[in-house]
C-alpha cells in the first residue's frame, strides 16, 4: 500500500505512522526524518538545511521531492510505504504524482489528521515546559519554531489537503481523538 498521511505538526502523525508500519509491514518515510539524518551527517544537502529546518521554514521543493525520489526505489519499498510530512506544498504533491507516475506507480490513499489548531499550539507548549529549561530534544521543538512551523503548515501545506480533496483521492480522520481511536478510524479509512 502506497499511502500519504498528511496533518500539521503536532497532530500525531509519527505515532500513527510507527502503528501502520508494524500493522502493514512497509516503511515510513519521514522526509523530516530524513533531512534531521542529513544535518547529522554534514551532507551538502544537510548543511544548506539545518538553519531553514531551525527556523520551522521549509526546505526548497526540489532537495526534498529528489530525496524522495530516490528513496522510493530502495527495495523495502517495493511493497509500498507511508509518506510521512511529504507532500508539504502544492507542487510537492503534483512533483509526486509525476515521479511516481514514471515508475509506473501510483497512491492508494492520502489520510489527513483533522487537529484543531489551538489544541496544538497547547501541546506545543505544555512539551515545552515539560523540558524544564533543558535542551529541547529537536532544535526547532520551542514555541517560536513550532508557530512558525503551524503559520507554514497554513499557508503551504493546507492547500495540500485541498488539492487532494479536489481529486476526490483525500479520507480524513479525527486527530483529536484517543490515540487507539485514531488508529481504529485510519483502519476502517483503509478497509482493514
Ligand atoms: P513536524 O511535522 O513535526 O513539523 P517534520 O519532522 O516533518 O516535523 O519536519 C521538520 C522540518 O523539516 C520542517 O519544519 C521543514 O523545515 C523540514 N521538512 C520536512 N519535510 C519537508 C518537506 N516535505 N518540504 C519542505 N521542508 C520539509
Amino acid at each position: 500500500m502506497r499511502l500519504v498521511l498528511l496533518g500539521p505538526p503536532g497532530a500525531g502523525k509519527g505515532t500513527q505512522s510507527a502503528r501502520l508500519v508494524e500493522k502493514l509491514g512497509i516503511p515510513q518515510l519521514s522526509t523530516g526524518d530524513m533531512l534531521r539524518a542529513a544535518v547529522a551527517a554534514g551532507t551538502p544537502i544537510g548543511l544548506k538545511a539545518k538553519a531553514i529546518m531551525d527556523a520551522g521554514q521549509l526546505v526548497p521543493d526540489a532537495v526534498v521531492i529528489g530525496i524522495i525520489d530516490q528513496r522510493i526505489d530502495a527495495p523495502d519499498c517495493a511493497n509500498g510505504f507511508i509518506l510521512d510530512g511529504f507532500p508539504r506544498t502544492v507542487a510537492q504533491a503534483e512533483a509526486l504524482r509525476e515521479l511516481l507516475a514514471r515508475k509506473g506507480i501510483g497512491l492508494d490513499a492520502v489520510v489527513e489528521l483533522v487537529v484543531d489548531d489551538t489544541k496544538l499550539v497547547e501541546r506545543i507548549e505544555a512539551r515545552s515546559r515539560d523540558f524544564g529549561g533543558r535542551r529541547p530534544v529537536r532544535a526547532d521543538d520551542n514555541p517560536e519554531s513550532f508557530k512558525t512551523r503551524l503559520d507554514a503548515y497554513r499557508q503551504q501545506t493546507a492547500p495540500v489537503s485541498a488539492h487532494y480533496a479536489q481529486k476526490g483521492e483525500l479520507k480524513q480522520v479525527d486527530g483529536m481523538l484517543p490515540i487507539d481511536d485514531v488508529t481504529a478510524a485510519i483502519d476502517k479509512t483503509l478497509g482493514h
